[in-house]
């Protein structure tokens, strides 16, 4: 889809069971490439920036507390969702500056993206 016809919409969504109103952003059910909002550019190609993984994982405060079963939930079980994650992106041919983007995992559809540490609500 041409730049020109994407275009920022709103839409109630509930993810983790809060509601709230935010914007996203429309490319077409039909492109062949995620248009991703950098929250400093703008709508660039999926192609300039690099997946990070869940976002708002938080670190153990006090790692050495942590059993092993423990350690590994927090290395590698994420949510895994069918509908809204947010996700930690990085637009590394761009500004190179990480940020988060909700995303639906199964259309791809891009509900809104904000910078890090930015509570996920907030339309910036
Ligand atoms: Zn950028």
């Amino acid at each position: 889809m041409p730049l020109a016809e994407a275009g920022w919409a709103t839409e109630e969504v509930t993810p983790k069971g809060a509601w709230y109103k935010v914007a996203f952003w429309y490319t077409g059910s039909l492109s062949p490439m995620l248009l991703i909002p950098c929250p400093w550019c703008g709508p660039r190609d999926e192609i300039e920036f690099r997946y990070g993984g869940e976002a708002h994982i938080a670190r153990p405060t006090d790692p050495d507390a942590l059993d092993d079963a423990a350690w590994a939930d927090y290395l590698y079980m994420r949510a895994n969702p069918k509908g809204i994650l947010a996700e930690r992106w990085v637009h590394q041919y761009g500004c190179r500056r990480w940020f988060n983007l909700l995303r639906d995992t199964v259309s791809h559809r891009i509900v809104r993206s904000y910078r890090i540490g930015a509570r996920s609500g907030q339309i910036e």
